[in-house]
């Protein structure tokens, strides 16, 4: 039964005088309002859990790195250690050439996310 339906039948029911049916029935309405809700919320949260899982089956620690296995064999990466620990968020590392106080160059690893993973390659 739809909302709507349930909202028909309590304006039939409060015409027929019976305002203590038409009160239970508007009660149920919003429990009704309220169950949906919360069907939602939990169905984002499945599958939230499902991808969280998903990608965790398929990440192996090499280094200061996470990879994930892809489905032809290959791997993406080098994912950030951190993010996916704390946030499980997947995110890739950058190269980037940073300079010293002498001018040197060096090339790192960069989470811009969390700019935690600071490794020298
Ligand atoms: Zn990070």
């Amino acid at each position: 039964m739809t909302i709507e339906a349930i909202k028909q039948v309590a304006e039939l029911v409060k015409l027929a005088g019976r305002i203590d049916l038409y009160e239970q029935i508007l009660d149920l309405r919003e429990e009704m309002v309220t169950l949906r809700s919360d069907k939602l919320k939990l169905s984002e949260e499945l599958a939230e859990c499902k991808r969280v899982q998903d990608i965790s089956d398929r990440l192996v620690k090499r280094g200061n790195f996470y990879y994930k296995r892809l489905d032809d064999g290959k791997e993406d990466g080098p994912l950030c250690v951190t993010c996916w620990d704390a946030e499980n968020k997947a995110i890739h590392v950058l190269e980037k050439v940073t300079t010293d106080y002498m001018g040197r160059k060096t090339n790192v690893l960069v989470c811009d996310w969390c700019a935690r993973n600071r490794i020298q390659k």
